[in-house]
């Protein structure tokens, strides 16, 4: 039995840009960390010590607790940083109003976890000798109910997610959970967006890693190019970046 396993935010690149994807999967370019992801990660992390603290010792820490560990948390993810896109006081301020917001408008919302920052690795379909792995880490695990953070620049768009979006997917089917909350965090204020995928949801997510893993068994030297979409853009694509694909041709300032 071969196996290929998928990631899931591996399987998000791969579905915007199929070049970019081969690229990432074979560790031909790596993707740059900036200060965007480091503002979410600070709050990940903040939220991470407060749902352990919640599921393991049976309390809710303070906000100022977990202001404290954001701060511990921050020297070590702040030496990942390899490009500042805005300023240091700029970023930590947002990962602090956007914790507080969550903090006092979102945490009452939701019960004790039942997981936190959570691996999974599951089968999600076998055919002729091959077998496909889901696998990913889960924000936040209730009994009913998958929670993730984000932490983009503008609120989105309630109805594109409820169409496309494939984290829900993949996470749902992960657990065996239909109700996946996408909460974005924005200047402090939450965003929540219920989404629902069952079996049918399921069924065409099966059609798409297929599709997928055609790519990965192909000896196909090069996948399929997408142009069409922000991604495609040398402040985003670690492949332009790297001075490949468009980028070999345009430069690091096209336009
Ligand atoms: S430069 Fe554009 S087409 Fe090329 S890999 Fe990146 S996103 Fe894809």
């Amino acid at each position: 039995m071969i196996e290929i396993p998928l990631r899931q935010s591996w399987l998000n690149t791969v579905v915007r840009c199929p070049e970019q994807g081969r690229q990432e999967r074979y560790e031909l370019v790596a993707t740059r960390n900036t200060s965007d992801m480091l503002r979410g990660n600070l709050v990940h992390a903040a939220i991470e010590f407060c749902g352990n603290s919640m599921l393991h010792d049976g309390h809710i820490p303070d906000l100022a607790d977990l202001m404290e560990h954001m701060d511990d948390c921050t020297p070590a993810l702040v030496s990942e940083v390899a490009e500042w896109r805005h300023d240091f006081e700029k970023v930590i301020d947002a990962a602090r109003i956007n914790l507080e917001g969550w903090y006092n408008d979102y945490l009452p919302t939701l019960d004790t976890p039942t997981g936190v920052e959570e691996d999974f690795r599951v089968t999600l379909d076998e055919r002729d000798g091959v077998r496909l792995v889901l696998h990913g880490t889960a924000d936040w695990k209730q009994p009913n109910l998958l929670a993730d953070w984000k932490n983009p620049s503008r609120e989105y768009t309630p109805w594109e997610h409820r169409r496309w979006n494939l984290q829900a997917s993949v996470y749902c089917y992960a657990f065996g959970i239909s109700d996946f909350r996408l909460v974005a965090l924005v200047g402090g204020a939450v965003q929540e967006i219920k989404i629902e995928r069952t079996d049918a949801d399921h069924e065409a997510l099966k059609d798409l890693c297929w599709s997928v893993a055609e790519l990965i068994q192909s000896d196909l030297k090069v996948w399929p190019m997408h142009w069409d979409g922000w991604h495609c853009s040398p402040k985003w694509c670690p492949v332009w970046q790297a001075g490949e694909c468009r980028g070999k041709h345009l430069g690091q300032s096209p336009w």
